[in-house]
């Protein structure tokens, strides 16, 4: 218990104090800045579509500008990126209208809040032996877990990673889940007896994470409704994914079964809730993002079942939401370039994958209007997604007087020449003007789930803490983008009901949760 509370302060973030961020900030956790009060620019032009045009890009010196300090491309872009606190009100207000309108009837908005059937959180009374297949982006995970109940909790638990060949990413089904099947077999078969028992009389129960778009018929069935994150398996459009899987088992004599098939949001609202019963929500942001969030099921028109009483989880699948954001030409053309032109806007602009390359599209424009990069324009500035996110992270961390790393990973990533101090300064701000309107959306849009909640709850209003479950490298390592999330929070719920609300970092308990679920979904 001891250990619990210490690690509740270690990891968590009070939300009492606000505070509005630009470099270099410190890096405790548990923030106790001064509240500045947002400077909020009235910026009719934020919500409209810019409509400049990209065009006489070789006809280079004739249009730059001679004065190094102008820079019309990011003075634009900044005022066209501006979240003031009104407009993120209204933007939250959005959300939760298209929250609404998915819960009454599918499709009804622009999330999909998809029904997980996950009717059922765990108690931290869950015991036996139960597995976690995690399966979402270029690797695969497999982990074990001895769940010793109340007092013992997780007794014993080990995991491995394994990388998929590309060849399987876009191969067919039977390849896919013939090559999982066969690791995970070679994994349980690497099992240490003595850490790790199965009760006479019971299977091998999985809780398997598929982070793709899943239509779910019940807690272990569902159908994939589209392949994203560079997957494109043949054979599977329409098929029930655990179908495939138990074939594949099957296949090599694996006597394994899938007890409860869960995204990773799900899972990391479930891993989190074992360890704190006051998580009501679960977060990624990663290299893309989405939502989950415990519902009472009186709020859910299109739920058929009769007994329309008790809790359930929503998959949000917030990513998709697409109306009323800043969008600015360079994100209109990095989605038209995108493998879903006019989909999951909000994702383009707040998750781990596109970051990097919106700056890298302004800072294109940016070297071609004006002097402050040289002459020329290098090839490698022209080449999508050569800036990661990551690179901004770099940039906005450096703290040497003349911005030297911010000058060396310009050269090393874009084979851009930054020689004066002022065209590494723009950079920097430019980075921080997408990272901010990015955490600040994201913010928005934590805001619009807890108001949910608080609709039908009224938890944070009656004292109760409330706590969102977040994941994803974004989040984690990103500390500037973690601050100007935060305030939002306090921006847009107030102090007072702010005060009630934790952000806690849940690293990697996504598979945990899966197999808890698995547990508390077990047919045995
Ligand atoms: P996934 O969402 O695929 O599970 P992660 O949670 O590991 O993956 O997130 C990966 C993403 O996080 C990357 O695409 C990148 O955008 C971002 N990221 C990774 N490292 C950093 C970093 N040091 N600073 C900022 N962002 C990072
Ligand atoms: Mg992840």
């Amino acid at each position: 218990k001891k250990k619990l509370s210490s690690e509740r302060e270690r990891e968590e973030t009070k939300l009492t104090l606000g505070s509005s961020c630009l470099q270099n900030r410190t890096k405790l956790k548990t923030m106790s800045l001064m509240f500045a009060s947002p400077v909020v620019t009235p910026t009719v032009g934020s919500f409209t579509f810019s409509s400049r045009r990209r065009s006489n890009y070789i006809v280079m010196s004739a249009v730059r500008s001679n004065s190094t300090s102008l820079c019309p491309v990011l003075t634009k872009f900044q005022k066209d990126c501006a979240t003031p606190t009104p407009y993120l009100r209204e933007v939250a207000n959005a959300i939760a209208n298209d929250m609404r309108a998915g819960l009454a009837v599918d499709g009804g908005g622009d999330l999909e809040m998809i029904l997980t059937y996950v009717d059922a959180l765990p108690s931290g009374n869950e015991e036996g032996l139960f597995y976690a297949l995690d399966l979402g982006g270029t690797n695969f995970r497999v982990r074990s877990v001895q769940l010793g109940g109340r007092e013992e909790r997780v007794v014993a638990t080990e995991s491995e990673q394994i990388s998929i060949p590309h060849k399987l990413m876009v191969g067919t089904s039977e390849e896919l889940f013939g090559f999982i099947a066969t690791k995970l077999a070679s994994f349980v078969a690497k099992e240490k007896p003595g850490r790790f028992r199965l009760e006479q009389g019971k299977k091998r129960e999985i809780g398997f994470t598929f982070s793709f778009p899943v239509k779910q018929t019940s807690i272990d069935s569902g159908t994939l409704i589209k392949w994203t994150k560079g997957f494109n398996v043949s054979g599977m459009e329409g098929k029930n994914v655990v179908a495939c899987l138990n074939e594949a088992m099957e296949a090599r004599g694996l006597d394994m079964r899938v007890s409860a098939l869960v995204n990773d949001g799900v899972g990391t609202l479930a891993g989190a809730r074992y360890w704190d019963e006051d998580v009501m929500v679960g977060v990624i942001l990663g290299t893309g993002t989405n939502a989950c969030y415990v519902e009472q099921k009186h709020a859910i028109p299109k739920l058929q079942s009769k007994s329309s009483s008790g809790i359930t989880i929503i998959n949000t699948e917030w990513g998709g939401f697409s109306k009323i954001l800043p969008w600015t030409i360079f994100d209109r053309e990095m989605d038209e370039k995108s493998l879903n032109p006019g989909e999951h806007l909000y994702e383009k602009m707040i998750s781990g994958m596109y970051l990097g390359e919106i700056v890298r599209r302004v800072l294109l424009q940016m070297c071609e209007t004006t002097d402050l990069f040289g002459q020329f324009v290098p090839v490698k500035l022209s080449t999508p997604f050569a800036l990661r996110t990551e690179h901004l992270c770099k940039i906005q961390e450096d703290n040497t007087d003349d911005l030297q790393i911010v000058g060396s990973v310009l050269y090393d990533n874009l084979e851009l020449e930054a020689t004066n101090l002022e065209a590494r300064r723009r950079v920097v701000e430019l980075c921080d003007t997408v990272v901010k309107r990015g955490g600040r959306l994201a913010g928005a849009g934590v805001v619009a789930l807890l108001e949910k909640i608080e609709e039908d709850t009224k938890r944070m209003s009656s004292g109760k803490r409330t706590v969102v479950a977040m994941d994803g490298a974004l989040y984690e390592k990103y500390p500037q983008y973690r601050e100007y999330m935060q305030d939002v929070l306090v921006e847009l719920l107030g102090h007072k009901l702010a005060s009630y609300v934790a952000i806690k970092h849940t690293k990697d308990v996504s598979g945990l949760g899966a197999a808890l679920l698995a547990a508390t979904n077990s047919i045995y």
